[in-house]
């Protein structure tokens, strides 16, 4: 197949939004802009087109996908009884970075659910992604745009080079603000649950509807609690290259991966070191990259996808990161960071 390419860099093409309509309407896959990473959209309400996301992204069928929509009068159609705190949280984040985990109605195919009764929701903050949804029907599912396991999209040639030759169109928007993936809330419950951490914090959403827990899946260590959104227990954002995390105090993680990194050096291979800009400076022996200011978390955010593939084309054999613990997107940043480790962290 041959993958259109639409460049929207410089804002929305209604030519482009018309035609990109038409395949969803049809059937078909189209990458596209949000403000979180890329997604790869299909009609949610077409199990065909479902299927389709899931065979281009080689995801497993048990993890099921979200539905964007672009008017909150649009959600009626897909979910059952409301709580009360989705209006609210809609009010308060909508168009934005968080998705809602509600009951299902039975227009929702369970190809796009994952075999779920429940469906989750977002209406994403960017003008292209909103006039796609309405173009195309109204009801788009979207995973990130990556080939399952790899590192989520933040730029259409990220995108292309997971998914060109395999679906029918690319929109290219240029680069995403935010970076990392909405936060997910599960409303199914009494009391919310983050299933997912994001750039709308645990903080953020208390402030709306009091009591938000933490899914116990994420804070734990142990493997065998499972998370409760099927799609965290897979390894996630992996690069090739095994990475760990160096945590502790800041000279002494900064001579650990030096002395790590000057002996793969030694033996004829080369060490990969994501660092704060505040702390680049002071390696050698590898290839640094920076990743962004700790005075200002969304740059990190912004650019941990983008390296980790940067690593994958430099061949590095070995990649070691600090940690950013950064105030409102620690949580996230931490959560993707341990995931593409698959929790390797060295203590110093
Ligand atoms: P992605 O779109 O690739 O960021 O993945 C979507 C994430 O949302 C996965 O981790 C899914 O497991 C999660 N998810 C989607 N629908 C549901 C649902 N109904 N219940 C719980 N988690 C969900
Ligand atoms: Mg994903």
């Amino acid at each position: 197949m041959k993958t259109a390419v639409e460049n929207m860099r410089e804002g929305v093409r209604e030519e482009g939004i018309r035609r990109a309509g038409e395949i969803l309407r049809q059937g078909g896959l189209v990458a596209f802009p949000t403000e979180t990473v890329y997604g790869l959209g299909a009609n949610a309400l077409d199990p065909e087109a479902s299927a389709k996301i899931y065979r281009a992204k080689g995801r497993p069928s048990d993890n099921p996908l979200i539905v964007h929509i672009a008017r909150w009068e649009a959600i009626g159609r897909i979910t059952g009884e409301l709580p009360a705190q989705a209006k609210l949280l809609s009010d308060a984040f909508w168009p934005g970075p968080l998705t809602m985990v509600l009951k299902k109605s039975p227009e929702v195919p369970y190809a796009t659910t994952g075999g779920l009764d429940t469906v989750a929701v977002r209406m994403p903050d960017n003008e292209i992604a909103r006039a796609l949804i309405l173009a195309g029907g109204g009801y788009v599912a979207a995973p990130s745009a990556n080939t399952s396991g790899r590192p989520s999209p933040t730029t259409a040639q990220h995108v292309a080079e997971d998914m060109d030759g395999v679906i029918d169109m690319i929109i290219d928007g240029g680069p995403v603000s935010i970076g990392l993936e909405s936060t997910i809330v599960d409303l199914t419950e009494d009391i919310p649950v983050i299933l997912r951490p994001g750039f709308i914090s645990q903080e953020m959403l208390s402030s709306v509807v009091g009591e938000v827990r933490m899914d116990r899946g994420l804070l734990a260590d142990d493997p065998s609690i499972r998370p409760k959104a099927p799609g965290m227990k897979y390894r996630h954002y992996a690069p090739k290259a095994p990475l760990f995390i160096v945590e502790g105090e800041r000279e002494r993680v900064q001579e650990k991966i030096n002395e790590l990194s000057a002996s793969e050096s030694a033996a004829g291979r080369k060490a990969g070191v994501i660092a704060a800009e505040e702390t680049s400076d002071g390696y050698s022996h590898a290839i640094v990259r920076t990743i962004g200011s700790r005075k200002q978390e969304i740059t990190i955010a912004q650019h941990l996808y983008a390296i980790l593939r940067e690593f994958d084309l430099l061949e590095v054999s070995v990649i070691y990161s600090e940690s950013f613990e950064t105030p409102q997107m620690g949580a996230a940043i931490m959560n993707r960071l341990m995931k593409a480790a698959g929790h390797q962290v060295i203590e110093v």
